[in-house]
């Protein structure tokens, strides 16, 4: 539309949303995505199955500096925080799509370098861009992804499942992610969730963005329950300072976030199968246990502290 500034303004050389076009096509989502990019909409094709349905926001400035990141981290961080989420469900993810606002003053070749960050991520992860819109303006960079999944064959796993006697599991390690840019490159734990889904019937399930001592209470609250979260099994992360007291590294793990790790519970039997074999090719390390009483605790020692968002409250 005329009197709108276009991606004319930015020097595209030839159509950019030819270029996302070109470079998406790949991957075997043929099977739901009957039309992609090109029309006035894409056409899906109804599947058995539930579909999820999930969009985060990254704005510069709020969630990023581009000081901190280059432009493919940043593309690549705006699909990786859905494929998160998805994860978190236990789906399976199929299609994206792209919402950017572009600076004015943006090259041609700073927006492929965005793209290639995010489609090269899509790639590995059998997602193909769909469709999106593109726009330019004055303010800074704004990029927004849709991203649609289907549901695991066995259901979605909720957060509102978590029984008392359940124990608690957390994959990867924990603590150390913004200062070390892990945050940029972290892999989201798309497969593991579904080979988890696969063997256990995992009652509650979350990814961690906000660190496990705020976000464990999602689960408790949905599931009206409480937790002990015992202080020795928690998995702290190489990135964070190995100088610092034991006491801190373990507030670290606790509380800084945007680990992306996959936080579950399940069945004290189906614990005990997980501990003897675990499916991941990453560890899983079992952290505490759902109770019925409500609130967070750690256990530290012989001691319990009750844990809040930012760390545990001694006693
Ligand atoms: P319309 O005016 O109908 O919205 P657009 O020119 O915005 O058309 O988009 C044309 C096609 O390109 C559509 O299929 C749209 O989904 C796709 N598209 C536009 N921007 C993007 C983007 N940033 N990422 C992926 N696809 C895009
Ligand atoms: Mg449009």
């Amino acid at each position: 539309m005329g009197q709108f500034p276009s991606l004319a303004d930015i020097g595209a050389e030839f159509s950019l949303i030819n270029w996302i076009q070109q470079r998406s096509q790949h991957t075997r989502i043929d099977s739901i995505l009957e039309i992609g990019i090109g029309d006035d909409t894409a056409i899906l094709k109804p599947q058995n199955r539930e579909m999820l349905v999930t969009k985060d926001v990254l704005t510069e400035g709020v969630h990023f500096r581009l000081s901190d990141a280059t432009l493919g981290q940043i593309g690549r961080k705006a699909l990786a925080v859905n494929l998160s989420d998805i994860a978190a469900m236990a789906g399976e993810p199929t299609v994206a799509f792209i919402g950017i606002v572009i600076p004015r003053d943006f090259k041609r070749v700073m927006i492929v370098e965005l793209f290639e960050g995010l489609i090269s991520l899509a790639e590995d992860c059998d997602v193909k861009v769909a469709g999106g819109d593109t726009n330019v303006w004055d303010g800074p960079l704004v990029i927004s992804v849709t991203l649609l999944g289907l549901a695991h064959v066995n259901g979605s796993v909720l957060r509102s499942g978590a029984k008392p006697g359940d124990q608690i599991f957390v994959t990867g390690a924990l603590g150390g992610s913004l200062p070390s840019g892990r945050h940029l490159s972290f892999e989201p734990r798309v497969q593991q969730a579904q080979q988890l889904r696969d063997h256990f019937d995992l009652h509650a399930l979350l990814d961690v963005s906000d660190g496990i001592a705020s976000d464990l209470r999602h689960i408790l609250q949905a599931s009206n329950v409480g937790a002990v979260l015992n202080a020795e099994q928690i998995p702290i992360h190489h990135d964070v300072d190995a100088a610092l007291s034991q006491e801190t590294r373990l507030q670290h793990a606790l509380c800084d976030g945007e680990d992306f790790e996959l936080l579950f519970t399940i069945s004290a039997d189906d614990a005990e199968k997980l501990v003897d074999q675990n499916p991941l090719s990453i560890p899983v390390t079992r952290i505490g246990e759902i109770r019925k009483e409500s609130g967070l605790f750690l256990r530290l020692g012989t001691q319990e502290s009750r844990l809040e968002q930012t760390g545990w409250v001694h006693q």
